[in-house]
């Protein structure tokens, strides 16, 4: 049976990589969250100083690309796959606030985009995956079986977030979350190279109204589909 690509694009905390994580599951197919690439990039931009206040030194950042390495290692205990960022786990650091409100800066260099495009398109090239961000169906994979695109409003997003980071941060208010969700919708939009966008041929999810196990039985109901009309016979 032959395996396909699902490329699953979206506004920042739609619950993509929650999806797309279960999907895989189900499928048996590879999971790759392409967010915690940008943001362990954008950790390494924290960790050597190349921010100062809110504007990233390009020109520091982009030779030292050269001495990134990315990679994912699969943890059998938590069920995951965690990002190393020269060898090291940095999967705590990379979903604190201070890289959620610089990683959209950092990916929007053209240079950083490159990089970890082609890192991708290496894991991918066999098919039998399911990756999340936000230019998979337009510039990853334009190629892909299935596309999704998934958003919800702003406000249930930051909701959402909120709840999920807030034991970590104590000092996290939900206007602070809500500003950076808004702020990296816009940034994430409007950037030169692979902005987010809707691909006409993907299917558009709204999950405001959605429950997780409702929006999980869709996606692997749109999967399934696509994946018997690819196997049938022509
Ligand atoms: O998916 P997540 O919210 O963790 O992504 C963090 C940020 O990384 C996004 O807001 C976006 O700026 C960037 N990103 C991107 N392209 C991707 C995945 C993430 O630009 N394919």
């Amino acid at each position: 049976m032959k395996k396909i690509t699902i490329a699953i694009d979206g506004h920042s905390s739609t619950g993509k990589s929650t999806a797309a994580k279960e999907l895989a599951k189900a499928l048996n197919y590879i999971y790759v969250d392409t967010g915690a690439m940008y943001r362990a990039v954008t950790y390494f931009a924290l960790q050597n100083n190349f921010f100062e206040n809110e504007i990233l030194d390009e020109k520091a950042l982009i030779p030292a690309l050269e001495t990134i390495d990315l990679d994912f290692k699969y943890d059998p205990a938590e069920a995951r796959s965690k990002v190393l960022l020269n060898g090291d786990d940095v999967e705590s650091f990379i979903r604190q606030m201070d890289v959620s409100n610089k990683v959209s800066y950092v990916a929007k260099v053209p240079e950083v985009r490159k990089k970890l495009v082609k890192i991708q398109q290496r894991i991918g090239e066999k098919g039998g995956l399911v990756m999340d961000g936000r230019d998979i169906g337009s510039v990853v994979f334009p190629q892909a079986e299935l596309k999704i695109f998934m958003t919800a409003t702003s406000h249930e997003r930051a909701k959402r977030r909120y709840e999920e980071i807030k034991g970590q941060n104590t000092d996290l208010n939900f206007e602070e979350v809500l500003a950076n969700v808004k702020q990296r919708d816009s940034i994430d939009s409007s950037r030169k190279t692979s902005p987010l966008l809707q691909t006409e041929d993907a299917v558009k999810i709204d999950n405001t109204d959605l429950s997780r196990e409702e929006q999980s039985e869709l996606l692997l109901h749109l999967a399934q589909k696509r994946i018997a009309i690819v196997n049938s016979p022509q």
